[in-house]
């Protein structure tokens, strides 16, 4: 007679509490999904604030190459300048450094690149130069550059 009841008290007790345990995870992920959404969106405002403020200090993330017409990265893409020299002729240069003064023109440093730039007289309309422009000084600095990599 008393063993059915040990047992039923022993069944009965695990059912109880095992009951709770379930709306009980229910209730704890509700809260850290909220959580989440407000840390996303805060984290996500926090990011673009300091990166549009980099970014306008800059004219802008991507430059078009004269040659092939694809955008790629400002790192990715040389700047070019016309540069007079003392017989007044203008020559196209590299500019690594972005320093240089006056109108500048963006090339993939490839050779393929600058060949499509020179064949579509690419140089003179983006740099407004009307001059035939010598662009040996980039093309020597380019096929370096090219050997390099
Ligand atoms: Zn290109």
């Amino acid at each position: 007679m008393s063993r059915p009841g040990r047992m039923s008290r022993l069944s009965r007790r695990p059912v109880p509490s095992r009951v709770p345990e379930v709306p009980h995870p229910r209730e704890h992920v509700e809260p850290v999904v909220t959580v989440r959404r407000h840390a996303r969106g805060r984290g996500r405002m926090g990011q673009s604030g300091p990166a549009t403020t980099a970014s306008s200090s800059a004219p802008g993330p991507s430059r078009t190459c004269v040659g092939c017409r694809g955008v790629g990265d400002r790192a990715a893409l040389l700047r070019v300048v016309a540069e007079p020299d003392e017989r007044g002729s203008l020559h196209v240069v590299p500019d690594p450094r972005r320093r240089r003064a006056g109108r500048g023109a963006w090339l993939h440093p490839d050779p393929s690149c600058l060949d499509l730039a020179v064949r579509r007289k690419a140089f003179g309309r983006a740099l407004r130069a009307e001059v035939t422009t010598d662009v040996a000084a980039l093309r020597a600095w380019v096929e370096s550059e090219h050997d390099r990599s």
